[in-house]
């Protein structure tokens, strides 16, 4: 493993330890909180859902016959064309309490923005009574209608306090981006994130080698203290083989826009992508191990990539759509038409997402790899004209974008100032 543990010290990384202990803790208690339910309603061990929430469950130590205020659950999804109603009576409530719940919910509850796979939740008390409903919405949504000493009831929306903080993630790559990001236990969906900062200089299929490193600062939401998705990346560092040093702070000017530059001020955008495939979610290392990416050839006027059926094609730039369709050997194929006066040509898809005449932005979906036409397995052949004549991908020079003008300067450095010293780590091991 030749992740964090080689440029940060322990004392760095223990919080990323205990990130890790508490998630399993968060997966136990709801493996725990699943398993106490199928107990309590035994009948129905399908409806029930796991539901993480550490108060909820029975509480430890209490003999069964001894606590006063036990509680039997029932935990259901709400299905696909179910209404509220109905998933309330699904959960075996009387048509009572389903109105005395719905009418407590008014006005706090946004009732045309339920969702299929939203959790429901009752819990009655032993003698039968209906002591408290929950209906959460991701992990950060939830309406909680409950019964006073009264006996009416009352709905809120259970306020979830949201938390950032800024973590620094650092690897070095064995076999792919995921992997080493799923060894310093990291959700692998930040590959994808940071291929996205790092797009017009780094192609994460090709450019990529054993040994190289990188470095991301990025947000992390945290939902009552559980981690609920990432937020910005506010810098991204590739330091590798193939592509060299390449490091981008996240910066919003004066009027409000917010793009990424490297440390001189020059923007990280081009006319270009580095890449014609999005990085996606691939599992395995498959570009690299079995379908090395073939160099362009004279002979065979562009490049293959070798890439799993449905892996996301994106437009390498802005432009309009000349063709989308099947196109002999090319299978179906999509050819953007660019004002650098370049089209790209991209063949073998399996799907085509847009079509001829319509405009394309950079970064858009325009298909997905395939093996249509004259192909023996699942790659994107991408091709380049200039003047009705291929060019070779790999060699073009795109131009960045404008860099930020000298009078934003004094602001940019300050602001990164803090994001450069956190992006390196700790000075002694350097
Ligand atoms: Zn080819």
């Amino acid at each position: 493993m030749q992740n964090r543990a080689d440029d940060l010290p322990r004392r760095r990384r223990l919080p990323a330890v205990l990130a890790g202990l508490g998630f399993l803790a968060i997966l136990a208690i709801a493996l725990v909180g699943a398993a106490g339910r199928i107990r309590s309603v035994p009948s129905e061990p399908a409806a029930a859902v796991a539901w993480a929430e550490p108060a909820q469950a029975p509480a430890a130590g209490s003999g069964p016959a001894a606590a006063p205020a036990r509680f039997t659950t029932v935990a259901v999804r709400l299905q696909k064309n179910q209404t509220l109603n109905q998933a309330l009576f699904s959960l075996r409530l009387a048509a009572a309490e389903v109105n005395e719940v719905v009418e407590a919910l008014r006005g706090h509850f946004p009732f045309r923005k339920a969702r299929p796979g939203d959790q429901l939740r009752l819990e009655r008390t032993e003698d039968g009574d209906l002591h408290r409903f929950t209906y959460r919405q991701g992990a950060a949504d939830e309406w909680v209608v409950e019964r006073l000493p009264d006996g009416t009831f009352e709905g809120a929306k259970r306020p979830v306090e949201l938390t950032t903080e800024v973590a620094r993630v650092a690897v070095t790559i064995e076999s792919s981006l995921y992997e080493s990001l799923g060894r310093a236990d990291e959700d692998p969906g930040l590959a994808v994130l940071a291929a996205d900062v790092l797009a017009w200089d780094v192609d994460f299929y090709q450019d990529v080698r054993t040994g190289d490193r990188m470095r991301i600062l990025v947000e992390k939401i945290y939902a009552d203290g559980k981690l609920l998705r990432y937020g910005e990346v506010l810098a991204a560092e590739y330091d590798g083989a193939a592509t060299g040093r390449k490091r981008l702070f996240r910066y919003t000017d004066a009027s409000g826009h917010t793009s990424y530059f490297d440390d001189e001020g020059n923007s990280a955008r081009r006319g270009f992508l580095k890449s014609p495939l999005k990085y996606a979610h691939v599992t395995s290392s498959f570009g690299m191990r079995r379908h090395p990416v073939l160099g362009y050839t004279r002979a065979h006027e562009g490049v293959d990539y070798g890439a799993p059926t449905g892996t996301p094609i994106w437009a390498v730039g802005d432009g309009s759509v000349r063709e989308a369709g099947w196109k002999g050997a090319c299978g179906k194929a999509v050819i953007v038409k660019h004002r650098n006066g370049l089209d790209t040509i991209y063949c073998h898809l399996s799907r085509i997402a847009v079509s001829a005449g319509k405009s394309v932005s950079q970064k858009q979906i325009i298909g997905y790899v395939g093996s249509t036409g004259r192909s023996t397995g699942p790659h994107l052949h991408y091709a380049v004209k200039r003047g009705g004549r291929y060019v070779n991908p790999m060699q073009l020079k795109i131009p960045r974008d404008a860099p930020l003008p000298a009078s934003a300067l004094v602001d940019f450095r300050e602001k990164i100032a803090p994001l450069r010293e956190q992006l390196a780590g700790p000075v002694a091991l350097n």
